[in-house]
């Protein structure tokens, strides 16, 4: 049993909750330099290196909300959980 975040409907017993995406935000995450530390075979041998993080940007979830099933259809037919895509 939960109670929806939209509506305010309490559910029934044993029914899953949807969780939605409501607001995405843009990311940027910046480059690191030697950071990730691993083993790599370097010719016949293996060697102990740190790599660089590329860094890049992309989309992340700003404001979630869990909702009952009927608010999940209504948000999915307006087209408000899909990702922006590029
Ligand atoms: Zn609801």
């Amino acid at each position: 049993m939960y109670k929806c975040e939209l509506c305010g409907t309490v559910s029934a017993p044993r029914t899953p909750a949807q969780k939605v995406i409501l607001q995405t935000r843009r990311a940027t995450y910046p480059h690191h330099q030697k950071v990730n530390a691993c083993w790599k075979w370097i010719g016949d041998r293996r060697r102990f290196v740190r790599t660089d993080d590329p860094g890049g940007v992309g989309w992340e979830c700003a404001r979630e909300a869990l909702v009952c099933e009927s608010c999940a259809k209504k948000l999915k037919s307006n087209g408000l959980e899909s990702l922006p895509s590029d």
